[in-house]
């Protein structure tokens, strides 16, 4: 299967009855800012070329961000505060990132969420996290010619690579697993790609100055650095 195919048939997914309805329900009720605008209400896919060596992983969309436009992390201040990251970075072309159509291109990094639906309240049940965890693991075995590096932005997202990385990988994780923490890092062998912590890009963290610019520089310097980037 190709990039582009898996990222169709995950575009068509309905496997979670509750993350059907809510992301239906949002977008057909849509906020007031967005009224005229027809919402993707679809799982959102992976973003970034096939060749990636840096992989960010997040945790599922936003009800009226990834979930409104169709691309990941696209159209809220999530998004905003992790492309003006990339761009600085050299990752990414322009540092906004607004709709499907909007010219943004990524180099060497994939984005994806460890969930493809908008979850209410930002909360998918483990039962929806493992329904759709094969879809992660499908793309993962896709990059995996080329991928050096996972940042995950927050304690979900971490937690979400180590089934990914046994399943694609055939290793199995440290046991203990590695606690998350903004830079932590965890390398299980050289042949394997490395996982980076970061604090998620959410409004909660960057609002507050727990995750500043500064604190995301550091992130993408160290990442492409173990990516083979700097
Ligand atoms: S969350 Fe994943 S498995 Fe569930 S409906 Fe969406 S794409 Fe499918």
């Amino acid at each position: 299967m190709t990039l582009a195919e898996l990222d169709r048939r995950i575009s068509e997914c309905r496997a979670c009855p509750r993350l059907v309805a809510w992301r239906e329900s949002v977008a057909a009720t849509r906020r007031a800012a967005f009224r005229d605008q027809e919402y993707w209400g679809r799982p959102v896919p992976g973003f970034g070329p096939g060749d990636a060596r840096l992989a960010i992983l997040g945790l599922a969309p936003a009800a009226h961000g990834g979930n409104r436009t169709g691309r990941i992390f696209t159209g809220d201040r999530s998004g905003d505060v992790l492309f003006a990251a990339l761009h600085r970075a050299g990752l990414a072309n322009q540092p906004t990132s607004v709709s499907r159509d909007d010219g943004l291109a990524l180099r060497d990094t994939r984005i994806f969420a460890a969930v493809r639906c908008a979850p209410p309240d930002n909360k998918p049940t483990p039962e929806e996290r493992d329904t759709c965890a094969p879809w992660l693991h499908r793309e993962v075995e896709l990059i995996r010619p080329t991928l050096r590096v996972v940042v995950a932005l927050g304690a979900f997202a971490w937690a979400a690579w180590w089934p990914a990385f046994s399943r694609v990988y055939g290793h199995r994780p440290p046991s203990p697993r590695p606690p998350f923490g903004h830079g932590a890092l965890a390398r299980v062998s050289d042949d394997t790609p490395a996982l980076l912590g970061c604090y998620h890009v959410s409004q909660q963290n960057t609002f507050t100055g727990r995750l500043t610019p500064t604190m995301l520089d550091a992130v993408f310097a160290r990442a492409k650095e173990l990516a083979g980037l700097a």
